[in-house]
This record gives structure tokens, C-alpha cells and sequence, in this order.
């Protein structure tokens, strides 16, 4: 029987990160993963291929709508979409085979197979075939991921009412999508498909789309989202779903108590994700779950058994890749006896839409809630040179930052490349920066980036631009 100093089951972004950091630290380590292709939820049908179909989508958009006024003409455009997919599912496998490659270089065994314990220290590892493979583990790492969840009342045919698995491979663009949950999925694949001539209804629960995220945010965003023509409907609770054949009836009762009726050829169920441990016998090695299918850990991510250990989606927090690898990191490191740290609070959270959105540390609600004096610095996207050049002129950059210390407390920004520009934000709240240290600090000219440094100026009323 083969041992191993650490087993990994799952290799999305937190087990085959977890993985590969194990094997920098000399340990011998073996990734399982159920199906035939690494790199779990993200790579296969998550992160990589919903921005490879927002990328093209916002080519196309960008075609019809904005090349003319740069002086480009280009005749009647129109989309190959199976192309699209084709590219899409391009990017997919190149970035899976990468992680094949990574493993291989790393020196960690792959087993194909569904992973469930026997014991503590041993797993089964069974393969298509139903052949069963046992290895011992020292320490074992769960990294399973998570699911799409849904409502009671609803049954996903995966045909006419789907979930971002199906949205991400369609055979053709919905006339009419109805978008249940307005989150970061619903917002991201109502984009694609909006872009590319879909009507799209988004049916949203809250009073507000993002709704975990900053008001500014929220509202913000639904502004520019409706200018693209996406309809909402918030505070609307849906009340049935029906697919047939060809379509989809869904009712739902808005804040008045009247029932409001869609009619639509697909419907997207995306009100959020469940964790996943369906198949992995946790009773046989006695590991515990919360009350909201969560494997339960301590601070070091370590279950009620010591030896092994859950990262990812599967655990409490924010559902996202770059959460769960730098779970996979720390408890690499914890197992060979290191002292790592994560501070969640500083885990950004981007949604890729167009303008894109980007957040970081605490929200102006959260604050409030919590007693604490802040004082707030903005700063409109418009007013920078750069946006004006490309004409991605929407957004703005607000920076929050403590009423006596001056630290940073949260950014929120939403406008053209919010998603890389948040990095900045937060390396420097990892370094405790104040409003003032960025507002000293320079920054290119003409960059996306001066939004930052112009509304931590305007945290003390010395913005330049604005
Ligand atoms: P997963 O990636 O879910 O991987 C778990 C793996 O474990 C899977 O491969 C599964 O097959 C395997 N597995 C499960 N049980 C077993 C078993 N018993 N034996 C063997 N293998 C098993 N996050 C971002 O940060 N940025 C984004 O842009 C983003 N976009 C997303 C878009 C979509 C449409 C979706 C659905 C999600 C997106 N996410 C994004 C979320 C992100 O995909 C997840 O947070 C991330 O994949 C979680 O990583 P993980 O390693 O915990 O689990
Ligand atoms: P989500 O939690 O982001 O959004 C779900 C939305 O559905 C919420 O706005 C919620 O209020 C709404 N909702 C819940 N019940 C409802 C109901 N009965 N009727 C109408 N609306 C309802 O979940 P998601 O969009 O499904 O995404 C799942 C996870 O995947 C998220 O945790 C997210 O972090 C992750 N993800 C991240 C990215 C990214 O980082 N860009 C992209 C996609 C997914």
C-alpha cells in the first residue's frame, strides 16, 4: 500500500495549491480527484471559463458599440457562437493541462477517482470502474468544493432551467433569460449573454443586486447594468418554476404581495453554492459538519480530527478560488510547523462585469453596525484622463478610512479594470497604510490607478482632480 505524508482530495484552487505547497516543503504528496481533468469547479466550469466567455462577449460588445466612435469601422458584425464555446473550452483544457504539468513537476501522484475515508489514516480511492485503491495517509487535506444549490420548489433539468455549468456550454443564445439570484453569478453570465442579444430578467430576492456588497456598489452597478438594458426585479420572491419542452414560466410575488409572471426560454438558478462532501464517508474517520453542510475547523483550518484537514468551499467563508488556495497554503505550512496567517478580512471580492467591481476590507454598512468613526474619500472614474482615452468612463473609487487613525478600512470601486486595480488596495491595508500614506504615493500618469490615490486625497478634501 502506498503512504503518503499528506493526501489532498479535490484539486481545485485549494487542493492542488495545498498540494503543490506540500511538496515544496518535502512532504510526499498524492492529489485525488473524481473526474478525469484537474483543477475542480474554477478551472473546469467557474473562474476560467466564464471570463473567457465575458472576455469575448465584451469584444462583441465593444464591436458594435464603441469601435465606431474610435474611427474603426467594421461592416455588420454577428457571432459565431459555437466558435465562442470552442475558445472557451480551449482555454479551459490548456489551463487544466497546466495544472497536470504542475503536478508532474512537483512529483505529487494523481489518483482519478472518488476519494472517501476508511479510516483517519487510510482513503479509498474508487475509479469509473468501481476498482477500489487504498492508501495511507499521514495527514489528510479536504479540499471537495462546492455544488450549485437551489430551492425547494425547483427542479434543474439542466435543459431549460440550468445552472452556471449548463449556462457556461449552451448550443445557442437565449432569446429571453431569466436570471433567478442576483449575485455575482447571475450578474456575470446575465452579462454574457445581454451582450450578445438575450433579453435578460434578473429576479433578486434582496431590495438590492450584490447585496453582501458596499450600497454604493449595489447601486452603482444595477445603474449601468440597466443602461445595458438588463431588467431587474428586486425584492421579488419567486414563487414557481416550471420548464417544458421549449420554455420557462416562472412566477414570483414582489414587495406589494402581487404575483408577477416571466416567460422566458432558459432559466438560470443561481442563488448561491452548497458545500460538497456527498461520497467521502466522513462518519468512517468521524470528522464533523456544521448545521450548514460546512466541514467544521479551527483557525488553522484543522477538523476535530488533528490529522486532517478542510480548505475551500467546503469550509466557512467567502466562496472564492483565491480564498481557498491561500487556505491550501496555510495548511501546508501548518502541517510542517509553521505559523501562518490569513486575515480574511482582506480576501477582495471582484464581479466581472462591465464596468467591473471591486471590494476589499468593510463595507459603510459594516461600520455603522459596528460603532466605528470613519470618514469616506471618493472619487469619480470620469475624471481621470485615461478613462476618457478609452472611453470607459463609469465608476468611481471610494476609499474608507478611520476617523482618528487614518487606516484604511475599506476601498470599493467600481469602473474599467477594478478587478486588477483592488490588488493595490490591498497590499496596502496589509501594510496598515493610512489614507494619507497612499495620497503621498505616486502614481502613474495616465493609469486607472490615480482614482486611488485621488480618493484618498479627497478623504481630506484634497483631491486635485475633482
Ligand atoms: P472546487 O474548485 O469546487 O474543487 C473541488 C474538487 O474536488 C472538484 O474538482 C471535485 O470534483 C473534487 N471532489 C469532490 N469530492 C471528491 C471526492 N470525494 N473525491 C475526489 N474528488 C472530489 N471564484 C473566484 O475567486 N473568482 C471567480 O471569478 C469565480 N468565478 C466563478 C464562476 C462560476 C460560474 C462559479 C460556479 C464559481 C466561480 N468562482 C470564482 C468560485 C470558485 O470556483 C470556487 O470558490 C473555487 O473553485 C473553490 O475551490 P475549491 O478548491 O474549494 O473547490
Ligand atoms: P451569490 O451568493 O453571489 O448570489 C446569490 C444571490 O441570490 C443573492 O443575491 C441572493 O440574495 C439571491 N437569492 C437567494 N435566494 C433567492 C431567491 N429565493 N430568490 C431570488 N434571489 C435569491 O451566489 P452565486 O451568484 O450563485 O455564486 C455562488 C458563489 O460562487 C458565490 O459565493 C461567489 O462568491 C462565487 N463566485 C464568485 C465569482 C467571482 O469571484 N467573480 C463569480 C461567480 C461565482
Amino acid at each position: 500500500m502506498s503512504k503518503y505524508d499528506v493526501t489532498v482530495i479535490g484539486s481545485g484552487p485549494g487542493g492542488y495549491v495545498a498540494a503543490i505547497r506540500c511538496a515544496q516543503l518535502g512532504l510526499k504528496t498524492a492529489i485525488i480527484e473524481k473526474y478525469n481533468t484537474l483543477g475542480g469547479t474554477c478551472l473546469n466550469v467557474g473562474c476560467i471559463p466564464s471570463k473567457a466567455l465575458l472576455d469575448s462577449s465584451h469584444h462583441y460588445h465593444d464591436a458594435i458599440h464603441n469601435f465606431e466612435k474610435h474611427g474603426i469601422k467594421t461592416g455588420k458584425l454577428s457571432v459565431d457562437f459555437k466558435q465562442m464555446i470552442d475558445r472557451k473550452n480551449e482555454v479551459v483544457s490548456q489551463t487544466c493541462d497546466g495544472i497536470t504539468f504542475l503536478m508532474n513537476k512537483n512529483k505529487i501522484d494523481v489518483f482519478t477517482g472518488v476519494g472517501s475515508f476508511k479510516d483517519t489514516t487510510h482513503i479509498n480511492i474508487t475509479d469509473a470502474k468501481g476498482k477500489v485503491t487504498t492508501i495511507e495517509a499521514t495527514n489528510t487535506i479536504i479540499a471537495t468544493g462546492s455544488k450549485p444549490s437551489t430551492l425547494p420548489f425547483i427542479k434543474i433539468d439542466k435543459k431549460r432551467v440550468i445552472t452556471s455549468t449548463e449556462a457556461l456550454s449552451l448550443k445557442e443564445i437565449p432569446k429571453h433569460l431569466i436570471v433567478i439570484g442576483g449575485g455575482v453569478i447571475g450578474l456575470e453570465l446575465g452579462s454574457v449573454y445581454k451582450r450578445l442579444g438575450s433579453e435578460v430578467s434578473i429576479i433578486e430576492y434582496m431590495p438590492t443586486i450584490v447585496p453582501t456588497m458596499d450600497t454604493m456598489l449595489s447601486k452603482e452597478l444595477q445603474k449601468s447594468l440597466k443602461k445595458q438594458k438588463i431588467k431587474f426585479y428586486t425584492s421579488h420572491k419567486v414563487t414557481s418554476v416550471k420548464g417544458t419542452a421549449k420554455e420557462v414560466l416562472i412566477t414570483a410575488e414582489n414587495k406589494k404581495g402581487e404575483m408577477v409572471e416571466f416567460k422566458g426560454d432558459y432559466c438560470l438558478v443561481s442563488v448561491g453554492r452548497r458545500p460538497y462532501t456527498d461520497g467521502l464517508a466522513l462518519d468512517k474517520a468521524g470528522v464533523k459538519m456544521t448545521e450548514r453542510g460546512q466541514i467544521e475547523t479551527n483557525s488553522q483550518l484543522q477538523t476535530n480530527i488533528p490529522n486532517i484537514y478542510a480548505i475551500g468551499d467546503v469550509v466557512k467563508g467567502a466562496m472564492l478560488a483565491h480564498k481557498a488556495s491561500e487556505e491550501g497554503e496555510l495548511v501546508a505550512e501548518t502541517i510542517v510547523g509553521q505559523k501562518p496567517h490569513i486575515d480574511y478580512n482582506l480576501i477582495p471580492g471582484v464581479v466581472y462585469t462591465w464596468p467591473e467591481v471591486a471590494a476589499v476590507g468593510k463595507t459603510e454598512q459594516e461600520l455603522k453596525e459596528a460603532g466605528v468613526a470613519y470618514k469616506v474619500g471618493s472619487f469619480p472614474i470620469r475624471a481621470l484622463g485615461r478613462a476618457r482615452a478609452s472611453m470607459d468612463l463609469e465608476g468611481q473609487v471610494k476609499v474608507i478610512a478611520d476617523a482618528k487613525t487614518d487606516e484604511i478600512l475599506g476601498v470599493h470601486m467600481i469602473g474599467a479594470r477594478a478587478a486588477d486595480m483592488i490588488a493595490a488596495a490591498v497590499v496596502a491595508m496589509e501594510f496598515r497604510a493610512s489614507s494619507e500614506d497612499i495620497a503621498r504615493t505616486s502614481h502613474a500618469h495616465p493609469t486607472f490607478t490615480e482614482a486611488i490615490k485621488e480618493a484618498c486625497m479627497a478623504v481630506e478634501n484634497r483631491s486635485i482632480h475633482s
